[in-house]
Formats: structure tokens, sequence, C-alpha cells
């Protein structure tokens, strides 16, 4: 085997192990240079890389080298250096439009989609003062994508450009993309922060107005533009010309763009593709669900902002049924508080119980599962859930098995073993190579016809949650 060959096994390995978006964010551009005497040298694009790669993949790394050279590794050593032949990424270059921005049409923010938020606690930026990385807690789940707001703040336009962060609801991308805006709004004035929805009607709103000079200017001039659920600019087709414009005047200048959304850039529906591949062109990052133990930290803290302090038992226990996501671990803690004062009774695993029944199992029926998506598969090609997980290998069982691996894989981020699980105790590799074949192509190939009759499937288990 040649270097290529070792490093290309060895990602294999590591990527059954990751989503889809951390593995390709940290192993992107890296390389085996050098393997002798039992040393290797990866080369990585940057120093953050490395300092991941070292901090939190080395263990991974090592032991998927060895797996593979089937030889006792001394010594990894991650350098920093760009892959010749890289094909770098062009952006075209749109004109300089002059710049001259009046600072009184900044635009008020005072409404918002967020029902946590009253306007009465935005700041001018639009911002909610809370939303800090002080009282965010990291932990499995959000790590990556701190870590690279943290980068961005600190290094605004110059460490990733774009910064996309994606994943389900109620997980913190809002809490983190004002996070970055309120450490940022310490140094400068210049900060932007929107929804693609008030993007839009801004947009449409200045056109209409004939005050579209004065939008483009406003949007142009500033040093971090924070753009929040962009994936409902999807379908809106003036409005990503604008946007697209705009990005790239800040793109090119160094300025600093995060975006937030519900699904990597690839999946937003109805989206210009050159939009998408801005989008990728800096760092996607994931956000998914927290482990026990970060969501334990987090009801910790709450309950201690509002001056209460609860058993472990009681924490671990409302952390082990709320499971979907911080928004909810949120709602089920405040209930759990008012309900104790309100009868001024300590709260105890049994009245905890008692208080969140309802709200417990309400949640739980609302979570989607790998067998739902399976179902769904099922109805929809018109064949039993058991034959799906059967061991047939005909052709009409197997393309709804490979569809069900894949939804499973994009829509809930599991991991391939516990797909491989769900499907009847297949093997990883299975789960793996199917979600690879249909990844290829829908999103190399552009297969309409897949396209299709995924999003025919999706429907059908989306009616449901
Ligand atoms: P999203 O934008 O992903 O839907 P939000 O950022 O609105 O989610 O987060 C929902 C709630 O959960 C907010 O009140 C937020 O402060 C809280 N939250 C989310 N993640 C964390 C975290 N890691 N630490 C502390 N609070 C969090
Ligand atoms: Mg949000």
């Amino acid at each position: 085997m040649n270097n290529e060959q070792v490093w290309q096994s060895v990602l294999g390995e590591i990527e059954i192990s990751l989503s889809r978006a951390n593995f390709v964010t940290w192993f992107k551009d890296t390389f085996i240079s050098s393997f002798e005497n039992n040393r290797v040298v990866i080369c990585v694009p940057n120093a953050f890389v490395k300092k991941w790669l070292e901090e939190k993949y080395h263990k991974n790394i090592l032991s998927a080298l060895q797996n593979v050279t089937h030889q006792e590794i001394v010594e990894v050593i991650y350098k920093i250096e760009l892959k010749k032949n890289n094909s770098s990424f062009q952006i075209n270059v749109t004109e300089n439009t002059e710049i001259k921005t009046p600072a009184d049409i900044i635009p008020q923010q005072t409404n918002n989609n967020n029902q946590n938020i009253t306007s009465s606690n935005i700041n001018r930026f639009g911002l909610n003062p809370r939303y800090v990385f002080d009282n965010f807690v990291v932990g499995k789940g959000n790590e990556l994508a701190h870590a690279a707001c943290l980068a961005v703040t600190n290094n605004l336009g110059k460490s990733y450009n774009p910064l996309f962060i994606y994943g389900g609801v109620g997980l913190g991308k809002t809490h983190l993309l004002q996070a970055i805006g309120n450490e940022v709004a310490k140094r400068t004035d210049k900060i932007l922060y929107t929804t693609s929805e008030k993007f839009t009607n801004n947009y449409i709103q200045a056109v209409t107005g004939g005050k579209a000079k004065e939008f483009k200017n406003l949007y142009r001039n500033v040093d971090l533009l924070l753009i929040d659920d962009i994936q409902f600019m999807g379908g809106k087709d003036g409005t990503q010309e604008e946007f697209f414009h705009t990005f790239n005047e800040l793109q090119q200048n160094d300025k600093q763009i995060v975006m937030t959304s519900d699904r990597p850039p690839k999946s937003i529906p109805a989206i210009e593709k050159r939009l998408i591949s801005r989008f990728e062109s800096g760092m996607v990052a994931d956000v998914g669900k927290p482990d026990v133990e970060t969501k334990v930290i987090i009801l910790e803290k709450k309950a201690l902002e509002k001056g209460i302090n609860l058993d472990k038992e009681v924490l671990i226990y409302i952390a082990d049924h709320v499971q979907n996501n911080i928004r909810e671990l949120e709602g089920a803690l405040n209930k759990v508080i008012a309900f104790h004062q309100l009868k001024g009774i300590e709260p105890t695993i049994k009245t905890v119980k008692d208080v969140l029944g309802d709200f417990i199992s309400n949640i739980q029926s609302r979570s989607m599962s790998p067998k739902d998506i399976i179902e769904a598969v099922g109805k929809f090609y018109g064949v039993g859930v058991k034959d799906i997980i059967g061991n047939s290998r005909k052709k009409e069982l197997v393309w709804p098995r490979q569809i069900a691996i894949y939804l499973i894989r994009e829509e809930l981020n599991t991991s391939y073993p516990t797909i491989g699980n769900e499907l009847g105790g297949r093997d990883h590799t299975t789960a793996m190579h199917a979600y690879n074949k249909i990844y290829h192509e829908v999103k190399d190939n552009g297969n309409e016809k897949i396209k299709q009759e995924l999003e025919s499937v999706k429907q059908l288990f989306h009616q449901n949650y």
C-alpha cells in the first residue's frame, strides 16, 4: 500500500464514527506526506485543523493507522501543508460597488422569530444579550460548532468565511450565532444580525420603495453579517440573487459571514447551486443532540441561574427523559421549578416524574425514530417492514433498504453501526456503502428521479412530526 491508499483506508474507518459535516471539515485536504520507520506525517490545511486532530481525533487516527497497516505506529506528526494541485475554490468577482452607508438606515430590529425572546431584552443589534459564549455549555454534539464560532470571533473574516452552522431545532444555533454578535459588538458597530426571512422582507420593501441602493449599501458595509435560518431563502429567487452579490462582496473584502440552517447547504430545497457552493466554501459545522452529561450540566446551570439547586438525581432524570433538544430541556426544567415553587415542596424523583409525565410522553411520541423512517419507506414502495430489514436480495427490496439507510443517516444523523442494527443487524459497512451510493447518485450526479422519490418518502414521515 502506498501512502495514499493507507490514508484512504484510514479515512474509511474514521468516517464511520463521525457525522458527515465533522468528517468533511476535519479530514478534507489531509494526506500522508511521509511514512517511514513507523512514523507518520499527516498534512493538514491549517492550524485549526491541526489542533483539532491532535486533541480530538489523534486516538482514532492512531488506531485506524494500526488497523490498516498492521504496524505498531510509534509517532504521528501533524503538519500544516497544502496539497499540491489543490484545485482552489474560485470566486466570481463582482464589480466593486461604492459603499456610502448612512448610519441611519440600520434597520430597527425589534421583531424576531424566536419564541423565547421578547423585544424588551433585545439590544440595538437585534441580539439577545443572554446569548453569550459564557453560558453556552460545550459538550459532545456542539463542540465543533462552538470551536468554529470562537475561531471566527477571534479572527473575523480570516479563519473561516463563511461559517455555516446547521442542525436540528433547539440545539443552540441561534445562541451561538448571537454569541458571536454579542462578543464582536464589544469591538465594532458594523454588525448586522438578521434572519433570512427578514432579509427577504427588507429586500422586497427596499426594491418596491425605490431604496435598493440603500439596501445594498447597508448589507455590504458591515464587518460581520449574521444570518439565522438561511434555509428559508430557498425558493426566493430575487432574494437569492441579491444575497449572492452581497455574499461575494463581503467575502472578497474579508468581511465575516456566519449563517445557520436546519440542514446542510446541499439539502436546502430550491436553493441555487452557486449559493450552495458559496455556503460550503468556508467551514460547515453541525450541531447534534447533546449527550446526557452535557444535558445535566446545562440543566444545572439553568437552574442555578434561577437560584435553584436541584439534586443530581433529579437532573439526571430530566436529562434522560427529555431527549430531543435543549429548548425542550429548558421547558421541562421550568415546569419542574414552577410546580415546586407553587406547592412549596422540594423536588424529588417522584414529584418530578409526576410533573413531567405528560410532557415526556408527549415529546417522546413526537420524535422520529429509524423505525418511523423504515415504515414510511415501506409504505412508499409498497413493501413490508419485515422485508426491508430481512435478508432477501431481491431488487425490489434492496432499493427500499438502501433508501431507508440513506434517509436515516440524513434525517437523524444516526451512526452506521446503529443503522446496521436497525436494518436487521446488518454490518456497519453495508450501511455506509448504501448511504454513499445514494449520496453519490443524488448529490454528485443530481439524479432527479431519486431526489423525487426521497422527497415523497420524506413527506410521508414528516406528516407525522
Ligand atoms: P436553535 O437556534 O438551534 O433552534 P437556540 O439557539 O434557540 O436553538 O437554543 C434553544 C435554547 O436552548 C436557547 O434558550 C439556548 O440558550 C439554549 N441552549 C442551546 N444550546 C445550549 C448550550 N449548549 N448551553 C446552554 N444553553 C443552550
Ligand atoms: Mg434558531
